[in-house]
């Protein structure tokens, strides 16, 4: 995804990356198929800041049954475009706890990918789960109890978790 040069600002950018060209490598992320950006950029010297709203179209492994499932995840990014130079200029006056892109050229021509796909990652639930209620497999046979019941005699497989996932489910 690139960000092409503007004459004024702020100005408010949408970009959109073609079904299925945007891959990520990531435990749980078994594809990706459209990603959506809207960005408001604004622009302070020579730093472009870039605020905006990431919606993917995701499918997500369930860490229960091991099925995949789809998503539509939304959430906030933001991030700073400037020139490799002028952010070395910068560094010996500010702390780096902002996500900087480096533009080239005259312009700012800037590959946004590479953040957008960190944010991603970053908003991809820690505990993937098809639905709240997915039975997950029998730890005996294998079976998916989602779809199909077996008569194996076990107890409910993951209460060591439910701590943890309550406490994620009020996060969302
Ligand atoms: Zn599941
Ligand atoms: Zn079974």
């Amino acid at each position: 995804m690139y960000l092409r040069d503007y004459e004024t600002f702020p100005v408010q950018v949408c970009l959109e990356t073609e079904p299925d060209s945007f891959t990520i490598k990531y435990d749980g992320l078994s594809g990706v198929s459209q990603v959506k950006v809207d960005l408001k950029i604004q622009k302070a010297d020579e730093e472009y800041f870039c605020q905006g709203i990431v919606r993917a179209k995701v499918e997500l492994e369930c860490m229960r049954c091991l099925d995949k499932y789809n998503k539509d995840m939304k959430f906030k990014t933001g991030f700073i475009i400037c020139s490799e130079a002028y952010h070395d200029q910068l560094k010996e006056e500010a702390e780096d706890n902002e996500e900087y892109v480096f533009c080239y050229g005259n312009e700012i021509k800037a590959d946004i990918s590479e953040a957008i796909r960190q944010a991603i990652i970053l908003a991809v639930p820690m505990m993937p789960l098809c639905s709240e209620d997915c039975a997950g497999l029998c730890t005996k046979c294998g079976i998916n109890r989602n779809h199909k019941s077996c008569d194996c005699q076990t107890e409910v497989i993951d209460e060591r978790w439910r701590g943890l996932m309550d406490l994620q489910q009020e996060e969302n």
